[in-house]
């Protein structure tokens, strides 16, 4: 009884372990397909200063699959990652990236704002990356300074000699490193502190439940201290209240991006909506000029 239990119990793993290995092989097919066939886009979501006028934005990839619906970067990054196949995603998204901050740069509404590309660790290794940057920007047209590459602990810390190497050159060249999803990895602040970075980014789970944890405030409160002591901008992620944008505001976050300001958006209406919201932070900001006014 308990042999033949044991064995349907194996036989089941063995199931399910083929069906993920196909679906995985599946995907990795299907991902290739993608590039082929030059399926993905790039949404562009807003950030923020402390007024609310919009100063940036980060670009996320999506893949709208023609059957699965639009597929989120955390279930096909992973795999595009292990099979090598982010390289030419990767080139892709900086090259559309930049050529979106090129198209920008000819409007008055969006000439001023940044945009932050997301590096992943595979891309980052390669020996041509920073050639390969710089070979976009020139080919783009697009403003070095107005970059700002997005890189996480756990890929800086690996191989640190040759990733502080690379970030200098990129450094030089004017563009900026964000430090993305911070205090999520486990890296030691002596590492951290030597990175040329020039922007640090909360992770959204020190953000979620602010401003009522003691917990997450702390932290918060500690990376903006940090941030402000090493000279670097302060960003928080996935704000989507107003508690939590007030509680970070006045303990010096500088710049936000979540719900609460704007969703990842296609191109076409991230520009429309950054208009409205520049000519709406005009407005309140000539409003409460005069209300000083008045009040003197
Ligand atoms: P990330 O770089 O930390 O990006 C922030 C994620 O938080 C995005 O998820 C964004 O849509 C989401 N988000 C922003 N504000 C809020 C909010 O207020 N509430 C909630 N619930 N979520 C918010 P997304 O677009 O699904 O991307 C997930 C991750 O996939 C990214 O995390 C990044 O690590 C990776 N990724 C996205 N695009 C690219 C890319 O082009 N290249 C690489 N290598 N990775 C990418
Ligand atoms: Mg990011
Ligand atoms: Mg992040
Ligand atoms: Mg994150």
């Amino acid at each position: 009884q308990s042999k033949s239990n044991g064995r349907n119990m194996l036989h089941f793993f063995e199931k399910n372990m083929q069906v993920e290995i196909d679906q995985r092989r599946q995907l990795r097919a299907e991902l290739q397909d993608a590039i082929d066939l030059r399926q993905f886009v790039v949404y562009y979501q807003v950030q923020v200063d402390t007024v609310g006028k919009p100063i940036g934005a980060e670009a996320l990839l999506r893949w709208p699959h023609p059957t699965r619906g639009l597929v989120p970067p955390a279930e096909f990054i992973p795999i595009a990652e292990e099979t090598g196949l982010i390289e030419p995603i990767g080139s892709w998204v900086l090259e559309t990236a930049c050529q979106q901050l090129a198209e920008w740069a000819q409007q008055n509404s969006t000439k001023h704002l940044t945009l932050a590309v997301n590096v992943s660790s595979r891309q980052f290794k390669s020996q041509r990356f920073v050639e390969e940057v710089i070979t976009i920007i020139q080919r783009t047209g697009a403003a070095a300074d107005k970059l700002k590459l997005e890189v996480t602990e756990s890929l800086a810390i690996d191989d640190f000699q040759d990733s502080i190497a690379k970030l200098h050159d990129l450094r030089n060249k004017g563009i900026q490193i964000s430090l993305d999803d911070f205090g999520t990895g486990n890296s030691s602040l002596n590492y951290l502190t030597k990175l040329p970075l020039t922007q640090l980014k909360i992770d959204k789970s020190f953000v979620d439940d602010l401003p009522s944890s003691v917990r997450d405030a702390m932290v918060a409160q500690t990376i903006i201290a940090m941030g402000h002591g090493l000279e670097l901008q302060v960003i928080a992620e996935g704000v989507e209240n107003r508690e939590q944008r007030d509680f970070l505001t006045s303990h010096g976050c500088q710049a936000f991006q979540g719900y609460l300001f704007g969703r990842p958006l296609p191109v076409a209406e991230f520009n429309d909506s950054v208009a409205c919201m520049l000519s709406e932070n005009e407005k309140s900001v000539i409003q409460s000029r005069y209300r000083r006014q008045e009040e003197i």
